[in-house]
Protein backbone atom coordinates (compact mmCIF):
# COMPACT_ATOMS: atom_id res chain seq x y z
CA UNK A 1 0.00 0.00 0.00
CA UNK A 2 1.66 3.34 -1.13
CA UNK A 3 0.52 7.05 -0.74
CA UNK A 4 0.92 9.94 -2.62
CA UNK A 5 -0.42 13.73 -2.83
CA UNK A 6 -2.32 15.11 -4.97
CA UNK A 7 -3.55 19.21 -5.44
CA UNK A 8 -6.26 20.16 -7.74
CA UNK A 9 -4.98 23.19 -8.53
CA UNK A 10 -6.70 26.70 -8.90
CA UNK A 11 -8.01 26.41 -12.35
CA UNK A 12 -9.46 23.01 -12.05
CA UNK A 13 -11.14 24.20 -8.61
CA UNK A 14 -12.53 27.38 -10.54
CA UNK A 15 -14.16 24.92 -13.48
CA UNK A 16 -16.18 23.44 -10.67
CA UNK A 17 -14.34 20.13 -11.67
CA UNK A 18 -12.92 18.79 -8.11
CA UNK A 19 -15.63 16.14 -7.94
CA UNK A 20 -15.17 14.70 -11.35
CA UNK A 21 -11.38 14.20 -10.73
CA UNK A 22 -11.49 13.14 -7.42
CA UNK A 23 -14.09 10.57 -9.54
CA UNK A 24 -11.33 9.47 -11.53
CA UNK A 25 -9.15 8.45 -8.05
CA UNK A 26 -11.76 6.38 -6.70
CA UNK A 27 -12.82 4.74 -10.12
CA UNK A 28 -9.28 3.69 -10.57
CA UNK A 29 -8.89 1.97 -7.05
CA UNK A 30 -7.33 4.40 -5.59
CA UNK A 31 -8.64 5.55 -2.27
CA UNK A 32 -9.05 8.99 -0.68
CA UNK A 33 -7.48 9.33 2.54
CA UNK A 34 -7.35 12.88 3.42
CA UNK A 35 -8.87 16.08 1.35
CA UNK A 36 -9.34 19.66 2.24
CA UNK A 37 -9.53 22.83 0.29
CA UNK A 38 -7.32 25.44 1.13
CA UNK A 39 -5.45 28.77 0.03
CA UNK A 40 -2.30 28.43 -0.41
CA UNK A 41 -0.05 31.53 0.83
CA UNK A 42 2.78 32.78 -1.25
CA UNK A 43 5.23 31.17 1.30
CA UNK A 44 3.76 27.67 1.33
CA UNK A 45 3.54 27.73 -2.86
CA UNK A 46 7.23 28.98 -2.49
CA UNK A 47 8.32 26.28 -0.46
CA UNK A 48 6.46 23.58 -1.90
CA UNK A 49 7.37 24.29 -5.36
CA UNK A 50 11.08 25.26 -3.50
CA UNK A 51 13.16 22.52 -6.32
CA UNK A 52 11.77 24.45 -9.01
CA UNK A 53 13.44 27.67 -7.54
CA UNK A 54 15.78 28.41 -10.19
CA UNK A 55 13.36 27.71 -13.49
CA UNK A 56 12.47 30.19 -15.33
CA UNK A 57 8.98 29.68 -15.01
CA UNK A 58 9.39 29.83 -10.98
CA UNK A 59 7.39 32.96 -10.72
CA UNK A 60 4.61 32.34 -12.56
CA UNK A 61 4.01 29.06 -11.30
CA UNK A 62 3.83 30.44 -7.77
CA UNK A 63 1.73 33.45 -8.96
CA UNK A 64 -0.80 30.40 -10.49
CA UNK A 65 -0.96 28.23 -7.35
CA UNK A 66 -2.13 31.23 -5.17
CA UNK A 67 -4.36 32.64 -8.00
CA UNK A 68 -7.58 30.49 -6.06
CA UNK A 69 -8.01 27.97 -3.59
CA UNK A 70 -6.43 24.43 -4.03
CA UNK A 71 -7.38 20.74 -2.89
CA UNK A 72 -5.29 18.88 -1.69
CA UNK A 73 -5.64 14.88 -1.11
CA UNK A 74 -3.71 11.82 0.18
CA UNK A 75 -4.37 9.13 -2.28
CA UNK A 76 -3.78 5.63 -0.70
CA UNK A 77 -3.85 2.42 -2.84
CA UNK A 78 -1.25 -0.27 -4.69
CA UNK A 79 1.40 1.73 -7.17
CA UNK A 80 -0.62 4.91 -5.84
CA UNK A 81 2.25 7.12 -6.74
CA UNK A 82 2.53 6.36 -10.48
CA UNK A 83 -1.28 5.57 -10.83
CA UNK A 84 -1.78 9.23 -9.89
CA UNK A 85 0.92 10.34 -12.36
CA UNK A 86 -0.46 7.60 -15.24
CA UNK A 87 -3.95 9.33 -14.38
CA UNK A 88 -3.19 13.04 -14.43
CA UNK A 89 -1.15 12.73 -18.29
CA UNK A 90 1.88 14.58 -19.46
CA UNK A 91 2.84 18.32 -17.53
CA UNK A 92 1.93 19.65 -20.95
CA UNK A 93 -1.48 18.79 -21.55
CA UNK A 94 -1.23 18.80 -25.63
CA UNK A 95 1.05 15.95 -24.93
CA UNK A 96 -1.55 14.33 -22.45
CA UNK A 97 -2.85 11.15 -23.55
CA UNK A 98 -6.56 11.25 -24.15
CA UNK A 99 -8.54 10.36 -21.28
CA UNK A 100 -5.81 11.57 -18.86
CA UNK A 101 -6.91 14.69 -15.80
CA UNK A 102 -4.33 16.98 -17.72
CA UNK A 103 -6.31 16.13 -21.09
CA UNK A 104 -9.68 16.52 -19.94
CA UNK A 105 -9.30 19.36 -17.72
CA UNK A 106 -5.98 21.53 -18.50
CA UNK A 107 -5.90 24.32 -20.71
CA UNK A 108 -1.81 24.40 -20.91
CA UNK A 109 1.61 23.69 -19.54
CA UNK A 110 1.07 26.64 -16.88
CA UNK A 111 -2.49 25.72 -15.36
CA UNK A 112 -2.60 22.46 -15.84
CA UNK A 113 -5.31 21.11 -13.35
CA UNK A 114 -3.49 18.95 -10.99
CA UNK A 115 -0.18 18.23 -9.27
CA UNK A 116 0.87 14.65 -8.20
CA UNK A 117 4.14 13.49 -6.27
CA UNK A 118 6.60 12.14 -8.62
CA UNK A 119 8.50 9.48 -6.50
CA UNK A 120 7.46 7.94 -2.96
CA UNK A 121 10.31 10.02 -1.01
CA UNK A 122 8.69 13.45 -1.97
CA UNK A 123 5.12 12.03 -1.73
CA UNK A 124 6.27 11.69 2.25
CA UNK A 125 7.16 14.72 2.48
CA UNK A 126 3.98 16.41 0.33
CA UNK A 127 2.41 14.79 2.77
CA UNK A 128 3.51 15.74 5.97
CA UNK A 129 3.76 19.28 4.51
CA UNK A 130 -0.18 19.43 4.57
CA UNK A 131 -1.58 16.95 6.94
CA UNK A 132 -0.96 15.99 10.62
CA UNK A 133 -1.00 12.29 10.69
CA UNK A 134 -4.16 11.78 12.52
CA UNK A 135 -5.76 13.63 9.94
CA UNK A 136 -5.49 10.53 7.35
CA UNK A 137 -7.68 7.81 7.62
P1 LIG B 1 3.51 18.98 -10.88
O1 LIG B 1 4.80 19.04 -10.12
O2 LIG B 1 2.69 20.23 -10.81
O3 LIG B 1 2.74 17.72 -10.57
P2 LIG B 1 4.88 17.87 -13.09
O4 LIG B 1 5.56 17.00 -12.08
O5 LIG B 1 4.17 17.18 -14.23
O6 LIG B 1 3.83 18.83 -12.43
P3 LIG B 1 7.16 19.58 -13.01
O7 LIG B 1 8.31 19.41 -13.93
O8 LIG B 1 7.32 19.13 -11.58
O9 LIG B 1 5.90 18.89 -13.69
O10 LIG B 1 6.76 21.12 -13.02
C1 LIG B 1 5.96 21.69 -12.02
C2 LIG B 1 4.97 22.64 -12.64
O11 LIG B 1 5.69 23.73 -13.21
C3 LIG B 1 4.17 22.04 -13.80
O12 LIG B 1 2.98 21.42 -13.36
C4 LIG B 1 3.88 23.23 -14.67
O13 LIG B 1 2.71 23.91 -14.24
C5 LIG B 1 5.08 24.11 -14.44
N1 LIG B 1 6.03 23.91 -15.53
C6 LIG B 1 6.86 22.87 -15.72
N2 LIG B 1 7.59 23.02 -16.83
C7 LIG B 1 7.22 24.20 -17.36
C8 LIG B 1 7.59 24.93 -18.50
N3 LIG B 1 8.52 24.48 -19.35
N4 LIG B 1 6.98 26.12 -18.72
C9 LIG B 1 6.04 26.58 -17.87
N5 LIG B 1 5.63 25.93 -16.78
C10 LIG B 1 6.20 24.76 -16.52
MG1 LIG C 1 6.46 17.80 -10.32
Amino acid sequence: MERTLSIIKPDAVAKGVIGKILDRFESNGLRIAATKKIQLSREDAEKFYAVHADRPFFNDLVDFMISGPVVVTVLEGENAMAKNRELMGATNPKEAAPGTIRADFAENIDANAVHGSDSLENAAIEIAFFFAEREIA
